[in-house]
């Protein structure tokens, strides 16, 4: 077994099939994982979503070693080849006839499993994969001719008719019987490269590599622009993110008990916190989407019954607006994944719509993209939503629209530099959603915001932090500016500029005036510059 982005036991498709093969055949069964720093660079993947993954180790180790009976190997390798050729030596030493592993969407991984597809396949080796990243795999919603959606809501529409009329379930692995006193406390198979298998030596290994890819991204001047303090990003996101599955389902539950019942009117708030925060989990799979998806349908049935019990007239079909809001925002991390196999020349950087993405003079100006970077733009939502990010590794979904039209819309800033930061930083970065989330904002994207809806961060401020509180946790050099000050950028730009009521505290005017921004950004888009 193959673990990459799935690094859980429970519902974890491979896993399933692989144990059933074996205990019907008698088989034994080993787990490998590579740790590939290049490769992890490469893709621009953050210090602390490799830290995440790095702490989940030990605990799937443990896991698999209990419940399961499978001993899990640990590699260092720097890239996909050196992973693949290992793999091979693998199969080779251990006579092994079979790998098994769940798909990846991405356009080096999906060269990597082809290659080793055939590689193994001239050993005699099969290499099987699974999908299992989606709740409905990519290219079964696809509309009545057989193309796949490029609107959101028709998409949704048929993957939730289709989950209504099927009875999904979540897939639970069989312990390994064959395995019995296999490759206990036995060193993984003797390679080249930097090996662990026991619980201990796994954390060991661990800590080693993320201290090594700390200091690569420092020595490529990656981890410190500006005020980004990767320590203390980690320290955040270590206290914030327990890891394991344990703690992503733990976290699940807690969510369905207490916040899902407000999602709706809650998930635009950034002060409450009040969505699942379980994005760090289901991007490295020791959450599966499926799992999520049953528990919320679960959460439907009772809240329809609870409702039906008080109230005749409760329609029995799910009517709860939180839950299935919910459930629709799992169904955007499908949707995205579906447009990335539809259209793999995403992961090239191409637009989706290329045309409206080449009419524009992109801007590539340093100091301004730094401004953002480091939150310091002189608007106070975008300012306290990236210093934000820059301190836990994560931010909020709306506060990740407002950023990131304010970078592509206010500073006409090439949407692919703010996508690139945010894999850097974010503790969830995740390939398909980021890409979606940035060509939606730059309306460059599928079903993307019409180039004329620029958000106003401003405005948004206003409807969205109306006391300014989330502002004033990251921004505290604001803490005595009255809300209206912050939510009007007349009113700011004169409180701050000389000789205005806050010119003795050190924040910038806004750097952009939005009005006139706007307009160039309209102008822009229609081709007119
Ligand atoms: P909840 O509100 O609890 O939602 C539950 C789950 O649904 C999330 O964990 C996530 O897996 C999925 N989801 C929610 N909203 C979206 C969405 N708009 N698109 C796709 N999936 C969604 N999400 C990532 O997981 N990784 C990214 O790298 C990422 N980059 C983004 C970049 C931009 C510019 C934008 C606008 C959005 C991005 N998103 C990304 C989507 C969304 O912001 C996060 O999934 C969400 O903020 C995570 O918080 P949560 O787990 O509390 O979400």
């Amino acid at each position: 077994m193959w673990f990459r982005r799935d690094l859980r036991l429970q519902d974890n498709t491979a896993l399933t099939a692989l144990c059933e093969h074996a205990n019907s055949n008698n088989a034994q069964v080993s787990a490998v994982f590579f740790c590939t720093p290049a490769q992890w660079q490469s893709h621009t993947t953050s210090l602390v979503q490799v830290d995440h993954i790095i702490r989940t180790l030990p605990k799937l180790a443990q896991s698999l070693e209990k419940q399961l009976n499978i001993p899990l190997a640990v590699y260092v390798c720097d890239n996909f080849s050196d992973c693949t050729n290992t793999i091979i030596e693998i199969c080779a030493a251990k006579n092994m006839s079979m790998v098994m592993a769940n798909y990846e969407y991405e356009g080096n991984e999906i060269a990597r499993d082809e290659q080793l597809t055939k590689q193994l396949a001239k050993n005699n080796v099969e290499f099987i994969r699974w999908h299992d990243q989606c709740i409905l795999p990519p290219k079964s919603i696809t509309t009545n001719d057989g193309s796949m959606y490029q609107v959101f809501t028709p998409f949704y529409k048929k993957w939730r008719h289709t989950l209504d009329v099927s009875t999904m379930q979540a897939y639970e692995a069989q312990t390994v019987i064959a395995n019995d006193n296999l490759n206990k406390n036995l060193k993984p198979f003797d390679s080249t490269h930097a090996s662990a298998n026991m619980t201990k030596e796994i954390e060991t290994l661990g800590n080693t590599v993320v201290e090594g890819y700390q200091l690569r991204l420092q020595q490529a001047g990656i981890v410190n622009i500006d005020n980004t303090d990767s320590d203390a990003q980690l320290a955040h996101a270590r206290s914030a993110y327990p890891a394991g599955e344990v703690a992503a389902c733990h976290r699940l539950d807690q969510f369905i008990a207490e916040d899902i019942t407000s999602y709706d009117v809650s998930r635009d708030v950034p002060s409450l916190n009040a969505t699942s925060q379980l994005s760090a989990y289901l991007t490295i799979g020791s959450i599966s989407a499926r799992h999520c998806y049953l528990q919320a349908t679960k959460a439907l049935d009772n809240a329809a019954s609870t409702h039906a019990n008080k109230d005749s007239n409760y329609s029995e079909n799910g009517d709860n607006k939180d839950i299935n809001r919910w459930i629709s925002e799992l169904a955007w991390r499908d949707f995205y994944r579906h447009v990335l196999v539809a259209k793999p020349e995403l992961i090239r950087h191409y637009a989706y719509n290329k045309e409206l993405d080449s009419r524009i003079n992109w801007s590539y100006n340093d100091e301004d993209f730094k401004a953002w970077c480091s939150g310091k733009t002189g608007v106070p939502l975008v300012d306290a939503a990236m210093r934000c990010l820059n301190a836990t590794g994560f931010m909020h979904n709306r506060l990740r629209m407002v950023t990131a039209m304010f970078l592509t819309k206010d500073l006409l800033i090439d949407w692919r530099l703010g996508e690139r930061y945010f894999m850097q930083q974010l503790i969830d970065g995740d390939f398909a959603s980021n890409n979606g989330g940035w060509q939606w904002s730059a309306s460059t994207g599928t079903d993307a915001a019409p180039y004329f809806r620029i958000m106003n961060p401003f405005s948004q401020a206003k409807s969205h932090d109306p006391d300014g509180e989330f502002i004033k946790t990251w921004l505290p050099e604001l803490k005595d500016v009255p809300a209206n000050i912050l939510h009007s950028e007349d009113k700011l730009r004169a409180a701050v500029t000389k000789g205005g009521k806050f010119s003795h505290i050190n924040y910038p005017a806004p750097m952009v005036n939005h009005k006139i921004a706007r307009q160039l950004a309209i102008a822009a888009f229609k081709g007119e510059n």
